[in-house]
């Protein structure tokens, strides 16, 4: 990948005026697209290489990192859509022209997606109506066109079913709520939506009945790598400050690297890199092979988490005081780490789907259609 030229966040800008600037230098080089074929307009790279673009962005600002995962992650929704959407969408996508989010979570409902509370229902003329309330949205006041999955309302509660649908953020009834206040990604916007009654149109239904199917291939096709590529890249750059150090005045006046357990320590984080990176290709390869190994994704995103949270605070220990220094930033990328644990899967759920494909009672996802 070459390198993309996009502004730092100021100190005290807030995450929204932040976005904006990273939107004007970003969506021009055709990142957004990285993934969306070429006959959409996108870049038609693989996902080994978006992995990579996000890594390199997270290694130098976290949030600006955390950015282009959350709109690459939204265009994961529209590539399963059926060709008529695809083409209606993608190309937009492709260019930023249109931002997409995908909205899962909700205040009542997070690692259990299935008991979520978001409803469709058919519409007295015709198509449907939207009503629910989702939290934790990533770019939610920002977006343009919203993912939805909500529950299908039925007289029979044995046919719920769940789906995904397609909402542009301009329809009416659609509001933002509040901004999530996160302790760790400072420039990165995460907040409330409401979808009051918004009139969806049958044709802006994704995949049927199969919104869980759909949620789930986003998020593991998707979200799991770049969530880790977040982390991975902090970690990077949390390394490059402790070399900066070991080799400055200081750092070599104190022999640091002559010390067997700052040794130890150095291969410590030289370990969570070489883990991280070699898991995480194995996983996007098998997605670029059109054969993902599902159980390397879920693994590549609990370890790579992980790993960068237990690299940091070796980088922390490795530098002594100097660690907590905030012109080192550890503690800061630290916070940031931290903010990837929950989306695209905790490790507790990943863990408990390890737990599902190991006793061969996992339920693969699949792949978007080509
Ligand atoms: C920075 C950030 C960005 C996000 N972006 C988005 C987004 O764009 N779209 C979106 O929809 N959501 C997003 N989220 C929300 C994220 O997906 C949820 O936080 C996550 O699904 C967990 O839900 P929860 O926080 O409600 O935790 P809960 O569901 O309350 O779970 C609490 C704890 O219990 C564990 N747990 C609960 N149920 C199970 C189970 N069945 N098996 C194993 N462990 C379980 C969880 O793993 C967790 O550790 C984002 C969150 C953050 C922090």
């Amino acid at each position: 990948m070459h390198s993309v030229n996009f502004p730092l966040p100021g100190e005290q800008e807030a995450p929204i005026d932040y976005f904006s600037r990273w939107h004007a230098n970003v969506a021009p080089t055709g990142l957004y697209g990285i993934n969306i074929p070429s006959r959409y307009g996108g870049l038609g790279l693989g996902h080994w290489d978006r992995f990579e673009a996000i890594a390199d962005m997270s290694r130098r600002d976290t949030s600006a990192g955390a950015i282009l995962q959350s709109v690459t992650l939204g265009t994961g929704m529209f590539l399963s859509a059926s060709e008529q959407l695809r083409e209606m969408w993608l190309p937009k996508l492709a260019t930023g022209e249109e931002i997409a989010t995908i909205c899962i979570t909700e205040p009542k409902s997070g690692a259990r997606i299935g008991s979520l509370e978001t409803t469709l229902s058919p519409a007295l003329d015709e198509g449907y109506v939207l009503t629910g309330s989702k939290q934790f949205i990533a770019n939610a006041h920002v977006g343009t066109v919203h993912g939805v999955i909500a529950k299908r309302a039925s007289s029979d509660r044995s046919a719920l079913r769940h789906t995904g649908v397609i909402v542009p953020s301009r329809s009416a009834g659609v509001e933002t709520g509040a901004v999530d206040d996160l302790d760790g990604l400072k420039h990165f916007n995460v907040g409330g939506i409401r979808f009051n009654n918004v009139r969806v149109p049958a044709e802006h239904v994704l995949l049927g009945n199969k919104g869980l199917q759909l949620a789930h291939r986003s998020i593991t096709l998707f979200g799991k790598l770049n969530l880790a590529a977040v982390a991975y890249g902090a970690l990077l750059r949390s390394w490059d400050e402790t070399q900066n150090y070991l080799s400055s005045d200081t750092g070599r006046a104190k022999q640091l690297e002559q010390i067997g357990a700052i040794r130890g320590l150095i291969g410590e984080v030289q370990r969570c890199i070489s883990e991280s990176r070699a898991l995480c290709f194995s996983a996007a390869h098998s997605i670029d092979c059109g054969e993902p190994e599902e159980d390397l994704i879920l693994a590549a995103k609990a370890s790579t988490v992980n790993h960068a949270i237990s690299g940091i605070l070796a980088c922390i220990s490795i530098m002594g005081a100097r660690g907590g220094s905030a012109a080192a930033g550890h503690v800061t990328r630290l916070s940031d780490v931290i903010q990837t644990m929950a989306p695209a899967g905790t490790e507790s759920v990943n863990l408990a789907q390890l737990s599902k494909f190991a006793l061969g009672k996992y339920k693969e996802v699949g792949i978007y259609g080509s």
